[in-house]
């Protein structure tokens, strides 16, 4: 017989744990089920130097806050995966490690879970499997020759286990600006391509630019009010990083490293890897949403009774007046391609209809279309900040309100 509870959870990183939080505190009847351990993802797919890129006072959890002696410092994945271990204890979360869920079916009155160590009835169920569980490579990986090695963000671990020679990092969000850098500084030519992407300061007016999306409430604002969802939804992570001098890594600081930036990643033709030309309107663009934003604070600002210092601009982005278009893939001038190109969810397991052709979960603010279904820790779930750590005390609460209604009127 199918053991019996009221809600599952998949997966315990801070959002199944956030969830179980508001379940126990609504005395409902759960267990997180965890392939691996707590926070998996920060333990075993992340790069060693990766630090987060929101500071550590931002690092809020329910009932839990940051209080260690360096509040605008950012944390070493040592530190995030103490945190949400500390959490899971905090919260006394059911979490069962090691169980992976390989199914999830719908029944007359709920899901049948089944897992590599046996099947739970339930009534609902919380997927909180993360939005990030692979890589995101495009196509074009398929027709790269087979002498360069190819490399995701989750099998780099750092630049001494790369080969000697050339890297070609493609992508310039958060993850591959902090890969070129850190790449080019082990003394490798890099190439990086950059396609769409977002720029920030790491300070603005002498606050942490993430402070500034906190306090002006533009992190805030609900998902049924942002203009374009979908878009908002596949939005690319910022140019930040986290580092202990707190400098800003953008693509003027990369040009000054000696990294080559060449336009997005177009196809592979005979041996040739083609770029785009439009290098510099992408650049152009980054560089008038970066001030329209930091429009958007200097108005904030000047509505309230502030600390901060007078405003300023930052230089344009740089770009040559040419960029390369092609670059020979079989010449030896590149060794390894480094595809930073982003992150898609995994939901193989779940036998539900409710993903769609991209293989992202069709959902409403963290209601999912299948009765008792539910979501959290996705981009822009309910709110602009709701992928982030600090995001999830508030997504948590209402999904597990919605929840909690459910079971109420189908008692
Ligand atoms: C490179 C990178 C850097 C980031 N930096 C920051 C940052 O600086 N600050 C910030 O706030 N956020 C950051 N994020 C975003 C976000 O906080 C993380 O992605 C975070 O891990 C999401 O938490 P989660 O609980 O939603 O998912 P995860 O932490 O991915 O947890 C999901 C869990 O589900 C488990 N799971 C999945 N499938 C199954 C299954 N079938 N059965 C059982 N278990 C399963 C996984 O093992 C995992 O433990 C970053 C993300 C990435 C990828």
């Amino acid at each position: 017989m199918p053991e019996r509870t009221t809600t599952v959870v998949v997966g315990a990183g801070h959002a199944g744990l956030a969830a179980s939080h508001y379940l126990r505190e609504r005395a409902i009847d759960h267990v997180v089920l965890e392939r691996g351990d707590v926070a998996n993802s920060w333990r075993r797919e992340r790069w060693d130097s990766l630090r987060l890129l929101t500071p550590n006072w931002q690092s809020r959890l329910p009932g839990l806050r940051y209080e260690g002696p360096d509040p605008d410092g950012y944390m070493r994945m040592g530190e995030v995966v103490e945190l949400i271990d500390r959490f899971a204890a905090v919260t006394r979360a059911p979490v069962r490690t090691g169980t992976t869920v390989t199914s999830v079916r719908r029944t007359e009155d709920g899901y049948h879970v089944h897992t590599d160590r046996g099947e739970i009835r339930c009534r609902t169920v919380v997927l909180a499997s993360g939005a990030c569980n692979e890589p995101a490579v495009p196509r074009l990986r398929e027709a790269v020759p087979v002498a360069i090695e190819q490399v995701t963000p989750f099998d780099y671990r750092g630049p001494d286990a790369l080969a000697d020679g050339g890297v070609l990092v493609v992508g310039a969000s958060a993850t591959g600006v902090q890969l070129a850098a850190e790449i080019r500084r082990s003394g490798r030519p890099v190439v990086l391509s950059t396609g769409e992407h977002v720029r920030l300061p790491r300070l603005y007016r002498g606050r942490d630019v993430l402070w500034w999306m906190d306090a002006s409430g533009v992190w805030d604002q609900r998902y049924d009010e942002v203009p374009d969802l979908t878009r908002a939804r596949r939005l690319a992570s910022p140019q930040l990083a986290g580092t202990p001098d707190r400098s800003t890594l953008d693509l003027n600081v990369l040009t000054e490293l000696g990294v080559e930036l060449v336009g997005r990643a177009a196809t592979v033709r005979d041996g040739e890897l083609l770029f785009s030309g439009g290098l510099r309107n992408v650049v152009s663009l980054a560089d008038l949403k970066m001030d329209r934003l930091l429009g958007t604070f200097d108005e904030w600002a000047a509505s309230g009774d502030l600390d901060v210092k007078p405003t300023e601009r930052f230089e344009p982005t740089r770009v040559p007046a040419s960029t390369r278009l092609r670059l020979d893939l079989r010449g030896g001038e590149i060794r390894t391609i480094v595809w930073a190109t982003g992150f898609r969810p995994d939901y193989g397991w779940l036998d539900v209809p409710v993903v769609d052709e991209k293989g992202h979960l069709v959902h409403d603010g963290g209601v999912v279309d299948s009765p008792g279904l539910y979501a959290l820790g996705l981009p822009v779930l309910r709110r602009r900040r709701s992928t982030f750590i600090h995001g999830i005390s508030d997504d948590a609460r209402e999904v597990v309100d919605h929840l909690t209604r459910h079971l109420a009127t189908r008692r």
